[in-house]
């Protein structure tokens, strides 16, 4: 399927189009008028669920939307229409489901409107890492300055651990001390998130700023979307190394 999400365009919601059946005027995936269901338009997650590009988000209206909108583009359903349709309830499912899925997740939600926004983060692309990962080379990642001490000490640990294990040495405390590192990771990860959504509430009022015509300035929409990546990539060097931690106390 085309790649159906549009990068770095600004949401137009209020966009329509005819519908191919009655001519009227058409929401997005279905036609206002006739209901017929409408091929895919090129949108972004937002715009196809109707919402602005803001990060704080009703999950439950959302999964009632999503839920109400899969059984009205069910193929089946459109199954006795012509083909096209059938075709078009298909593709509009799977641009549903992908939605869907992206919005719904705190995280997939931030990093999907920081593309939007033309923000790549450090670690956006997976086959970079699995790539790096098959060659048996660690991806580089720069270390947070506030873990640098952390990080250097539970990496000489781990080494310790590796050898240990090497050598066919049970070492029950170095291995709890490791673990309880490891639940530190965790919680700090859970913080992490709880300062995201503080993030979340400036860019939000940047947008409702932007939507009652007062201008935000390009340096203030930057400096919310770079503090919201510098989380992220904190969160994911993080996440790599809990990764980590895991293989070295199970293998
Ligand atoms: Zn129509």
């Amino acid at each position: 399927m085309a790649n159906l999400t549009t990068i770095g365009v600004k949401p137009a919601p209020q966009e329509t189009q005819s519908c191919w059946s009655c001519g009227t005027m058409r929401a997005v995936q279905f036609c206002d008028s006739c209901g017929k269901v409408q091929p895919p338009r090129p949108v972004d997650y937002f715009t196809f669920f109707g919402l602005p590009r803001k990060l704080n988000l009703d999950v439950s209206a959302l999964d009632k939307d999503f839920y109400a909108l899969s059984r009205k583009l069910h193929p089946d359903l459109n199954s006795r229409s012509g083909s096209e349709e059938q075709e078009w309830s298909l593709q509009q499912t799977s641009l549903l489901n992908d939605a869907h899925r992206t919005l719904k997740d705190p995280i997939k939600r931030t990093q999907y409107l920081l593309k939007l926004e033309g923000v790549e983060l450090e670690e956006q692309s997976k086959s970079a890492t699995e790539q790096a990962r098959s060659s048996g080379q660690a991806k580089k990642q720069i270390v947070p300055p506030d873990l640098l001490e952390e990080v250097f000490e539970l990496n000489m640990q781990l080494e310790e651990l590796r050898a240990h294990k090497k050598l066919g040495e049970d070492d029950p405390a170095l291995i709890e001390e490791i673990g309880r590192q490891k639940l530190e990771l965790e919680e700090k990860n859970e913080a992490l998130l709880e300062e995201l959504r503080h993030h979340w509430k400036t860019w939000d009022a940047l947008i409702d700023r932007d939507q009652n015509a007062e201008p935000v300035g390009d340096d203030e929409r930057k400096k919310a979307l770079n503090k919201m990546v510098d989380l992220l990539n904190r969160r994911n060097y993080i996440r790599n190394l809990v990764r980590d931690v895991s293989e070295v106390l199970e293998n």
